[in-house]
């Protein structure tokens, strides 16, 4: 396993006071802090920057050409592969769940727009998509090419690295945070800010990318002497399915958006949001303690979510705009 790490334009990212939000949610003055990990790396910014910097140093140390990766059809993590990729001048074939389709909306049209190659699985679960997954990577090598396939998420027990260094990051930031709270997909970003600031600082909330999410932060931590029992995971947020909107989240979404200028998506960051929500009502994050809440990115899978889109249009409050005053 290669211990080196590419800079792909991963910088030390900036940390927000949101007071306005802190009162909505009933913490106090200075008690809720933003990190900006949308901001980070190319393609459009976000969380996987960090992990693929050490998932890609792995991929050309083994001489590959190409990198293939799975994700859902609004994959963020797919769509940064695709950036990261066009910097490194390796070609980048996409495997995603679902069906052909012309219209190429939020992540689709970025992965398009940076030269990535995408291959439908059709409706398959996770097995269905690994297996579609090594198919491709098979027929690459039948033609010659050299393909690496990068994990579900970009999550590994390698790519861990990139949020523990995160988390040291944050430690410096914030000396005295008590309470991260983060979104939880394929659980490396969890896994990584535990492994640097430990269980009981960190709260994940998981929005149903995985079918156990304990058992997949668990298994990323298995290469690390982290102790990992005592995990604070809540599961209370995806609602009927990852894919679908869940209202606490949309909520979130909006709150975010009206009282701080903040900018969430409901798939990831409406969800972290909504469980931190919850856990100030529960009491499990208390007023005078430190919270940061991780912005991990994700805004192009705002404008692929399609009940989001249809929420937000104009004319869902009736009018189509507001008619010019007369005079
Ligand atoms: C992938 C993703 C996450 C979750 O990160 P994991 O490391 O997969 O758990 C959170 N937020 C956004 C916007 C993501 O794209």
């Amino acid at each position: 396993m290669s211990l080196s790490r590419l800079d792909l334009g991963s910088v030390q990212t900036p940390v927000e006071v949101a007071d306005r939000l802190a009162d909505a949610l009933g913490l106090g003055p200075g008690d809720l802090l933003v990190k900006r990990d949308d901001l980070l790396g190319p393609g459009g910014g976000g969380n996987k920057v960090r992990k693929l910097e050490w998932t890609c140093a792995e991929a050309l140390a083994a001489g590959a050409d190409t990198l293939v990766t799975t994700g859902a059809a609004q994959s963020n993590h797919a769509r940064l592969t695709a950036a990261v990729g066009a910097r490194l001048g390796l070609r980048v074939v996409l495997v995603l769940a679902g069906r052909r389709r012309d219209d190429a909306e939020g992540n689709l049209l970025l992965d398009v727009l940076l030269g990535a190659q995408v291959v439908w699985a059709g409706d398959v679960d996770g097995p269905g998509l690994e297996a579609a997954a090594d198919r491709v990577v098979t027929g690459l090598r039948s033609e010659g090419a050299t393909p690496f396939l990068v994990p579900f998420g970009g999550s590994s027990p390698s790519s861990v690295r990139g949020y523990a260094a995160a988390g040291d990051e944050l430690a410096e930031q914030v000396p005295d945070v008590r309470h991260v709270v983060v979104a939880l997909g394929s659980g490396g970003t969890m896994a990584g800010l535990v492994s640097s600031l430990g269980v009981g600082r960190v709260l994940g909330v998981h929005c149903g990318a995985v079918p156990d999410p304990h058992a997949a932060v668990r298994r990323l931590l298995s290469d690390t002497p982290v102790a990992h029992d005592g995990l604070r995971i809540r599961t209370d947020q995806v609602g009927t399915s990852y894919g679908d909107l869940a209202e606490p989240a949309w909520q979130a979404v909006l709150l975010a958006g009206r009282t701080e200028g903040l900018v969430l998506e409901p798939t990831y960051t409406g969800r972290a949001l909504a469980g931190l929500a919850a856990a100030v009502r529960e009491g499990d994050v208390r007023r005078g303690e430190r919270t940061v809440l991780v912005h991990t990115g994700g805004l192009p899978g705002l404008f692929g979510h399609q009940e989001a889109r249809r929420r937000l249009r104009l004319g869902a409050s009736g009018d189509g705009g507001t008619p010019l005053p007369q005079r």
